[in-house]
């Protein structure tokens, strides 16, 4: 049976100017790849540390052999689903200013998302952290482990931020924005565990905004602040949703 809050939740997004995604790894679950925690979390088959920055560099040749399984052979595939193509189609007809996301899977980009505020980095990009050079990720500077940079030899991590690293300046002030800008946030996939970036939408709602929630299961948000909490698959409540959102644009062109 089709929630009703999913219409309340549709006629809120196009009353209101500005509505902000933040999502978490809930949102890429149905594109295959697993979130970090819980029974078929991905730290229950690897070994967490290896994402440790001190460790990294201290063992960079047994870090990058497990980073370079879990996310540049099992995930380099992944596309993205229902959920991520609706939020871009959203941006696209105006229902969405910007996706902050926690995920580093680049699949809210591959979908055609835009604005797209990546709190902890991206995969698909490789940094030297002495020259600070980029490199998009390719099958030949993963040959040989770890990859070196080839300006200056260093050995070159993953631009994504690791236990022990500070969120990139940048995206927390233009994540900060949002809390001030939007009326309205939609939590999508995400246990509100994860610090700093769980603090966003606790932040956003102490200014007052609308937090619409959407999760397979209550998160540690939804009795806390959540105002419509849409229980379900990333993929089909944000179709459903976006789906009322056309139709009442409709409704309003007309
Ligand atoms: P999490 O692993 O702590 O929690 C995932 C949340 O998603 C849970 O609340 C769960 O109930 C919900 N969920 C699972 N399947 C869902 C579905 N199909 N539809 C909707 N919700 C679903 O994830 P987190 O809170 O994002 O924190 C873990 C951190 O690990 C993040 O900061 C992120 O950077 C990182 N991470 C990223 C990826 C990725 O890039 N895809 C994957 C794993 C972890």
């Amino acid at each position: 049976m089709q929630d009703p809050h999913i219409y309340q939740a549709a006629e809120i997004i196009c009353s209101v100017k500005r509505v902000t995604a933040f999502t978490g790894a809930g949102i890429s679950a149905e594109s295959g790849i697993p979130p970090f925690r819980g029974p078929n979390g991905l730290w229950s088959r690897y070994d967490s540390s290896v994402l440790d920055i001190h460790h990294f560099y201290q063992d960079p040749v047994r870090s990058w052999s497990t980073i370079k399984k879990i996310f540049y052979e099992n995930f380099q595939a992944a596309i993205p689903n229902a959920a991520h193509l609706a939020l871009s189609d959203m941006e696209a007809h105006g229902h969405i200013h910007a996706v902050i996301t926690q995920n580093i899977d680049n699949l809210h980009q591959k979908a055609g998302s835009r604005v797209v505020i990546e709190y902890h980095g991206n995969s698909q990009r490789l940094i030297c952290r002495k020259c600070g050079r980029l490199y998009p990720v390719t099958e030949e500077l993963l040959l040989d482990l770890p990859p070196l940079c080839p300006n200056c030899h260093q050995v070159l991590k993953p631009d994504f931020v690791f236990f022990g690293e500070p969120i990139p300046v940048k995206a927390h002030q233009n994540a900060l924005r949002e809390t001030r800008a939007s009326d309205v946030w939609l939590v999508i996939g995400t246990t509100g565990e994860v610090f700093p970036a769980a603090s966003l939408p606790l932040e956003a709602k102490s200014r007052g905004k609308k937090i619409i929630e959407i999760n397979i299961e209550p998160s540690s948000y939804t009795p806390q602040i959540t105002d419509i909490f849409l229980q379900g698959t990333a993929a089909s409540v944000m179709s459903e949703l976006n789906s009322w959102i056309r139709k009442i644009d409709v409704l309003h062109a007309g």
